[in-house]
């Protein structure tokens, strides 16, 4: 091993290196995604749906004017900057404003709408007159709950009547005292309790419950019992609504527990792919090598911003100084920073106010970000036993096929070892690798 850490990935807090299963840590990349996220994603692949009754006309909108909301929603809707449905919106809607109502279990990735779609029929459910919980909506963590709970805020903002109270840890009210807010948004185990042990809510009481991040849900521990256990005592009107951003067999299993007779919408994420990126590789001895070689590049080419991935904090933190020190506006994204401090880095970068993002892979999955035209991996990315990572790899340099944008990326090899890794990301990938002289960079024009 290296005696500076080098070889060590970096690991969060809790000490376990990151990985999917582990629900903290993907509640952290869900709010990472939100905190950063303004506007949908663009998707152009197509919605599945499956209806519970396939005899039922499937109707479908393509303007907010044929959902017949109540005034003071559309103006909430407009006023957030919504002009027409989002794709998945376009089929959830109607399908959750129908009457009798329907269930719905329904996913797409971050940022396609799942939220607002939600939020909308979450408010147009309850009636504001009635001064008793009428939509129990659950989330992984408290941070999502109050995302959620900023939607419901602006979305209802020109409902009168509308109260909105959060089942979160350390929200105290004598046992017994029922709740006079219509919507209630918060954790399973808090909301749990609020039914049973403190009676706050009269669980006979909700016509809609909202299930949102299944996926992040199932991966903490307890959650899932929790859900099931709220879900039994809530009357068999009660309209069951499920989201999740990925649909592996355990989740799946979870919504068919959650939503009996669901509607199904799915919406695939649109690939990634290689074909409008340039890359390379360039032979260098160590990080000093690498460095120079880096500033090789920046020496002749114009470039607007960049990503540079490392492998590790520390070396992530030598090269932001560095980098620094030669004159670079560098922004250095890293595993000690809160997941907000991390969205106000991204956010900065976004705007061009660093040219350069130095970050380690553990803090900047899942963001995307249109103007970078030159990715670098200072460290190539391997998995735990060394071998070529190739999704991350993907997910690093690739683009949609609608960004279009061309880039580059470069790779740095340090290392027969890391040799290898290159050659195993060509054949993966069946897409070339071209050496690179930073010393002569014609072939990059
Ligand atoms: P998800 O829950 O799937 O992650 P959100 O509902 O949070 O997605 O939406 C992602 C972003 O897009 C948010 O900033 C949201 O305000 C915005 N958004 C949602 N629906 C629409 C729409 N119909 N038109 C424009 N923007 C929208």
């Amino acid at each position: 091993g290296d005696i500076n850490g080098n070889l060590v990935p970096e690991k969060k807090e809790n000490g376990g290196v990151k990985k999917d299963g582990d629900g903290v840590d993907l509640a952290e990349q869900s709010l990472l995604n939100k905190l950063i996220r303004r506007t949908l994603v663009r998707n152009r692949n197509q919605v599945e749906v499956q209806q519970n009754d396939p005899s039922s006309p499937l109707y479908s909108v393509r303007s907010f004017e044929e959902l017949r909301l109540k005034p003071e929603l559309r103006r909430g809707v407009y006023t957030m900057g919504f002009n027409r449905p989002s794709r998945i919106q376009e089929n959830a809607l109607p399908m959750m404003l129908a009457q009798p109502p329907q269930n719905l279990i329904a996913q797409s990735q971050s940022g396609t709408g799942k939220t607002a779609a939600f939020v909308l029929a979450m408010l147009s459910n309850i009636n504001p007159a009635n001064k008793w919980t009428q939509c129990l909506c659950i989330s992984p963590t408290y941070e999502l709950a109050l995302q959620i709970g900023q939607v419901v805020e602006q979305m209802g903002q020109f409902c009168p009547d509308l109260r909105l109270a959060y089942g979160i840890r350390g929200n105290r009210m004598e046992r017994g005292v029922k709740l006079q807010e219509q919507i209630v948004i918060g954790t399973p185990g808090t909301v749990l309790d609020w039914c049973t042990k403190y009676k706050h809510i009269d669980p006979k009481k909700i016509t809609m419950f909202v299930l949102d991040e299944a996926d992040v849900m199932i991966a903490t521990q307890g959650h899932r019992d929790q859900s099931i256990r709220i879900h039994r005592m809530l009357p068999k009107i009660c309209q069951m609504l499920l989201f999740s951003a990925t649909f592996e067999d355990s989740v799946w299993k979870f919504a068919e527990q959650v939503v009996p007779e669901p509607n199904i919408i799915k919406l695939k994420r649109e690939e990634e792919t290689l074909d409008t990126i340039k890359q390379f590789y360039v032979v260098c001895r160590e990080k000093e090598d690498k460095f120079t070689a880096l500033c090789n590049l920046y020496g002749s080419l114009t470039i607007a911003q960049a990503m540079i991935f490392c492998h590790t904090r520390k070396m992530a933190a030598w090269l932001a100084e560095n980098l620094s020190l030669e004159g670079h506006q560098v922004a250095l994204l890293s595993g000690e920073l809160t997941v907000e401090q991390r969205a106000a880095v991204i956010e900065r970068f976004r705007n061009g106010k660093e040219k350069v993002l130095v970050t380690t892979n553990v803090c900047s999955r899942g963001i995307d970000v249109e103007q970078v035209s030159l990715v670098v991996n200072f460290d190539l990315p391997v998995d735990l036993d060394g071998n070529a990572d190739n999704e991350t790899y993907l997910h690093r340099i690739g683009r949609t096929g609608r960004f279009g944008r061309r880039g580059f990326a470069v790779n740095m090899v340090d290392s027969k070892h890391s040799m290898d890794i290159i050659k195993q990301i060509e054949m993966h990938f069946n897409r070339k690798i071209s050496k690179l002289d930073t010393t002569n960079l014609e072939e990059m024009e």
